[in-house]
């Protein structure tokens, strides 16, 4: 879809020489026509005022895809070309698109022709199955019996731990504990799906002591070892705020003589803040109790300053979405940089998570961050590896 003549002569031009088949379409209804049965592989539109259907091209292409037979046609490739739009809008743009599972690349003004042929070149060249298709992974047939006998069975429901480190020494500080699930017909289970399934059945706070117990057990290891490391665990505001949480927690640790500091609960962003009074009243227990309480994916769903500034937080864990883009992305940047200043003025320590690249450590590092998170330093270790490893872990490389 282009609205500029001059431009369909070039493409025609070019495309055609390089022996590609296609059509034009100048409306979305047309393009629907044409996308149902999954026939089209890629769609080129440019995206300016001329052309405001190029900006609605990736919700429509997810409409029809969706309405096409829940699931069974491969996506198109979405190509969007930078008309008369800011570069830096249309990559945030794209980028939410692909949060949406959708594949779409975005060409800049300059160069665009050789853009666009070098993404058909790399699509055309790809095997099929590097086609954008919906996967069926058999998630949604898990149910609640799934979850109460993976919690039951020893070693179906474990923890990975991902390590945190000082980003001045480059020293480990920590790590954080992450829930995995391996399900016998489905195999292994993404954290966000047990979690969303536990909170569906009512089992938000078994699942939240079971991993609670195995990260109690980690701690005692390594206290027993001398290793005075911290571990971070994750919790909804619902679980925090059930009455029996707080005192089951100091139990199960004092029980085992553990250091509360050892400890962190992050408070993550997927349940609504409902009762602010029951969720003071937790954190303010576990603070007085030693230990740490970090609000995690700061800037993201729940996770508001509103919230931080009323509750007892000791650690601001910055969301990964601003961290990953903050190298390419100066709005991302910004607000980076204005959490890390926040996280400063109220005296909290803070976290960067996310960091994937070297350019992404060098920016939080420099702008002040105090400890990283993220693929770049260390992927989650199952916690053999990580106690097993912890010499080699011990300083960043
Ligand atoms: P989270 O607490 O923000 O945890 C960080 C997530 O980011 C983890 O995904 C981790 O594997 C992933 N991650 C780490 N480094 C990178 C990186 O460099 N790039 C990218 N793109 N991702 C990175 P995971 O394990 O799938 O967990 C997803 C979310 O599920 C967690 O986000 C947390 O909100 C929730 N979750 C995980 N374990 C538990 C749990 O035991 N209880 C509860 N309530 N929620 C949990
Ligand atoms: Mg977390
Ligand atoms: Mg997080």
């Amino acid at each position: 879809m282009l609205a500029d003549r001059a431009a369909i002569r070039h493409f025609d031009r070019v495309l055609a020489s390089a022996c590609m088949e296609y059509c034009w379409v100048e409306s979305l209804a047309q393009l629907g026509a044409s996308l149902q049965g999954g026939a089209v592989g890629v769609v080129v539109a440019e995206v300016s005022g001329l052309n405001a259907d190029g900006i609605r091209l990736p919700a429509c292409v997810r409409q029809f895809c969706e309405r096409d037979g829940e699931g069974e046609g491969a996506q198109p490739v979405i190509v969007l070309l930078q008309g008369d739009i800011a570069y830096g809008t249309l990559v945030r743009h794209a980028e939410i698109s692909r949060d949406q599972g959708l594949d779409v690349r975005v060409v800049r003004r300059e160069g665009r022709m050789s853009g666009v042929l070098e993404i058909l070149r790399g699509i055309l060249s790809a095997p099929p199955k590097g086609r954008t298709k919906r996967r069926h992974n058999g998630y949604g047939s898990l149910k609640e019996s799934d979850l109460r006998r993976g919690l039951s069975s020893p070693g179906e429901v474990r923890i990975v731990l991902q390590p945190q480190y000082e980003l001045a020494s480059g020293l480990l500080a920590g790590a954080e504990a992450l829930v995995r699930w391996r399900h016998e017909r489905v195999g292994e289970v993404p954290a966000i799906v047990t979690v969303t399934l536990a909170h569906r059945h009512g089992l938000g706070d078994a699942l939240f002591h079971h991993v609670a117990g195995l990260t109690a057990s980690v701690l005692a290891r390594l206290q027993r070892a001398g290793e005075g490391l911290r571990i971070a665990i994750n919790v909804s505001a619902d679980v925090l705020c059930a009455p029996q949480f707080v005192p089951r927690l100091i139990g199960d640790f004092g029980r085992l003589g553990l250091d509360a500091k050892r400890l962190t609960v992050e408070l993550t962003e997927d349940m609504p803040a409902d009762d602010l009074l029951c969720l003071s009243t937790a954190l303010n227990l576990l603070r007085l109790h030693g230990f740490g309480a970090s609000m995690d994916d700061f800037g993201v769903g729940n996770s508001t300053p509103e919230l931080l500034t009323r509750l007892p937080f000791d650690e601001l864990k910055i969301d990964s979405r601003y961290v990953r883009r903050a190298a390419i992305d100066p709005a991302a940047r910004a607000v980076l940089a204005s959490a890390l200043q926040l996280s400063r003025d109220l005296g909290l320590r803070s976290v960067a998570e996310g960091i994937e690249t070297p350019e992404g450590l060098a920016l939080v590092t420099s702008m002040g961050c105090q400890i990283g998170q993220g693929f770049l330093l260390s992927p989650p270790l199952e916690v053999g590896e990580f106690q097993g490893e912890l010499p080699r872990l011990r300083r960043l490389s």
